[in-house]
């Protein structure tokens, strides 16, 4: 099947999921090539096969060359045990999965790959088209679209699990979609998190070369007291000729005060450090 094809069925065979970006009415039908709300207001699939719910421009830093370079360490394994660590916290049930800020669809395809349950209906979404576009084309039995994670396009409580890998996070929004008792999975850097890269890039400049999540777990906390934290920490063998990418998809370099990292100095990063902590919750607790 075409990948527009399959992502116009899985729209009509899951058209309860989604609700008008303009008006918040539920979507009705998919009509030819667009999805159409019961006040009518329509959206096309565009030529790449995705439905863009932006009401407005998006702002994002994120473009084509990180992702690519994104996809490259995550196919050699970067994040691997933490998905494999999702994937157990996660109920055995059929679920209703929503990938927020899902980048180019890498998480998303290795944590279909680990459940193996042919029942689950699962969302990516992410505000950058090129991420999108890259995640449409993976031919996953998954559904991608470009949305505003303030503004989901989603009805009230349709999922049963929302993940979400360092991407930010709008509480209300989240609680909104999250059926009663669905399970909410947040992954945060911690200050170990590619110590080694942060040192290269920062120097002694502490504030710059390690990374504080308090506030923001203080902030999960705040909005689910009874939540879990389950840290996640390990080596990674860069393979060889990947160190670029790798300074490439991480954000961190866009920082004031980041050097530029010679070819010889590249070379001598072969291992990071991934030190993360899973935060997790249930609606309702
Ligand atoms: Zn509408």
């Amino acid at each position: 099947m075409k990948k527009s094809e399959r992502q116009k069925k899985f729209v009509q065979e899951n058209i309860n999921l989604f609700r008008c970006p303009t008006c918040q009415a539920p979507m009705a039908r998919v009509v030819d090539n667009s999805i159409v709300c019961q006040n009518g207001h329509q959206i096309d699939f565009n030529r790449h096969g995705y439905l863009h719910f932006l009401t407005g421009a998006a702002e994002t830093e994120y473009g084509r060359e990180m992702f690519c370079a994104r996809r490259q360490l995550l196919e050699s394994g970067l994040f691997t045990p933490i998905i494999k660590e999702v994937a157990g916290v996660l109920p055995d049930k059929p679920l209703r999965l929503l990938d927020v800020g899902t980048g180019e669809g890498t998480p998303l395809k290795q944590l279909v790959s680990l459940r193996k349950n042919d029942r689950d209906v699962m969302v990516g979404f992410d505000i950058s088209k090129p991420g999108i576009t890259l995640a449409t084309q993976l031919g996953l039995r998954a559904f991608f679209c470009v949305a505003d994670l303030r503004k989901l396009p989603f009805n009230d409580q349709r999922f049963d699990a929302l993940v979400e890998l360092f991407s930010p996070s709008d509480y209300r929004e989240f609680n909104r979609v999250l059926a009663p008792g669905g399970c909410l999975i947040k992954v945060v850097p911690n200050s170990g998190y590619l110590a080694e890269l942060r040192q290269l890039l920062y120097g002694k400049n502490q504030a710059k070369s390690h990374y504080d999540n308090q506030r923001v777990v203080n902030l999960f906390k705040q909005h689910y007291p009874n939540c879990q934290l389950k840290q996640v920490k390990y080596q990674f063998t860069i393979p060889s000729g990947q160190q670029e990418a790798l300074v490439e998809m991480t954000p961190l370099h866009w920082g004031k005060g980041a050097r530029q990292l010679t070819a010889k100095e590249l070379m001598t990063l072969t291992r990071v450090t991934v030190d993360v902590s899973l935060l997790i919750a249930k609606k309702g607790e």
